[in-house]
């Protein structure tokens, strides 16, 4: 069974009209995410391009082929930018310019000077595979190792499948001998189209899906990550210790709770007004994170107060690393307007024991940290008992 050209054509372009509105719409709700935008605009010529097939045969071929060609160029090119735009990288408007005017100058010499049908199918399946492959190439292995990447890679293998059939199309076609027709309705050709309806309802699905994925991300995080200094907020610093007090238990490792409070912080306020303070809050928290390890867990607690979980960690490394880390405090002052702005920070340390739970070691953080104000601030104390 050979299906009609003609018939997958239209199915392509109406399928292309659906995507690019569903992408632009998409847009229109998240702005931020310009990739749509690329993604739309390549859908819109795609499908002008492919609408233009239609009337191969009936408008004169030297002004319908290469512009046809062109716009259907484009979409690769657009969707491969909007891949890049996706993950955060440049748009590389030059290189894609360029392809685009040599792709569609050999279409324009095959129409005027020969009329080659098979060379325009080789030309054209070079440019697509190559730009398939390298959206695949980008989808599989760029954007942020901290979110889910699911739907990117399930698009980077429809990408992947599209650039190998269209190749082997291509070299299917060159076997088959000369065509009058992209339209002539043989296996090829009409298996070509069909693969073709499939790759875009892929990359289509493959993009929204894409963009929800990454929206679900920024709304995780912003649930969990305080947005001043990158720390877990409060909240989720306790549903992450809740676990790790747990697991803990279960296997008799220890576990070291910290809470720091930077010294004299409503001076700062006071003196050099919210923005040195923010700056400072900012300044501390990357000062505590040079220091930690992956498995640590570091959260804003509320105000210029922190606190921070080390799984694996007795007393002697905890009082170790809060010394280290109230040195690189105290050594490292904010500069802010021409001044440099001090800073210290008193730290409580209590051990997690087995059958108590987190509110424990925290009132017992908390008393050490009173001690550690009391007794002149910028130092560690450790919690009694734990001592
Ligand atoms: P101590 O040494 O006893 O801890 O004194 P302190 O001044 O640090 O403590 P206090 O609790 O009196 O003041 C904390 C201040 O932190 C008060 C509050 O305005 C300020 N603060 C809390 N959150 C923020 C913030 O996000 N940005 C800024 N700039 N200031 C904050
Ligand atoms: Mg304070
Ligand atoms: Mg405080």
């Amino acid at each position: 069974m050979i299906l009609d050209t003609r018939t997958l054509v239209i199915v392509l372009v109406g399928i292309g009209v659906l995507l690019s509105i569903a992408a632009f719409l998409t847009w229109r709700a998240h702005r931020h995410i310009t990739a749509l935008v690329y993604w739309a605009g390549g859908a819109l010529l795609g499908t002008v391009g492919m609408a233009m097939v239609t009337v191969y045969g009936v408008w004169p071929p030297a002004a319908v082929v290469p512009l046809s060609n062109a716009l259907v160029a484009a979409t690769y090119i657009l969707n491969w930018f909007g891949v890049r735009s996706f993950a955060g990288r440049s748009i590389p408007w030059r290189f894609g310019m360029a392809l685009l005017a040599v792709l569609t100058a050999g279409i324009a010499w095959f129409v005027v000077a020969t009329n080659d049908v098979t060379a325009r199918i080789l030309i054209m399946s070079a440019g697509i595979a190559g730009l398939s492959l390298l959206a695949a190439l980008e989808l599989w292995w760029t954007g942020p190792a901290d979110r889910p990447r699911r739907a990117q890679r399930v698009t980077a293998l429809v990408f992947l499948a599209h650039a190998l059939f269209v190749a082997g199309r291509a070299v299917l076609t060159a076997w088959g001998g000369p065509l009058d027709s992209i339209l002539t309705p043989n296996l090829v050709q009409s298996a070509g189209f069909l693969e073709a309806i499939f790759a875009v309802t892929g990359w289509g699905f493959g993009f929204l899906a894409m963009t929800s994925e990454k929206l679900q991300a920024d709304l995780d995080r912003i649930g969990t990550i305080d947005p001043l200094t990158g720390a877990y907020n409060r909240r989720a610093f306790l549903k992450h210790a809740e676990r790790e007090l747990l697991r803990a238990q279960r296997n008799g490792a220890p576990l070291t709770l910290l809470l720091l409070d930077l010294d004299r912080f409503k001076r700062v306020n006071d003196t050099f007004g919210h923005l040195a303070g923010d700056a400072l809050l900012r300044l501390f928290s990357e000062t505590v994170t040079a220091r930690l390890r992956r498995t640590d867990l570091f959260g804003r607690y509320g105000g210029e107060e922190f606190c921070l979980l080390l799984p694996d960690t007795d007393r002697t490394w905890a009082v170790t690393l809060a010394e280290a880390l109230r040195r690189d405090v105290a050594a490292r002052p904010l500069p802010f307007q021409g001044h440099e702005i001090a800073a210290s920070v008193s730290i409580g340390i209590a051990a997690c024991r087995s059958g108590e739970d987190l509110d424990a070691a925290l009132a017992a953080a908390d008393l050490a940290l009173y001690r550690a104000k009391r007794n002149g601030r910028n130092q560690v104390m450790v919690d009694e008992a734990t001592a």
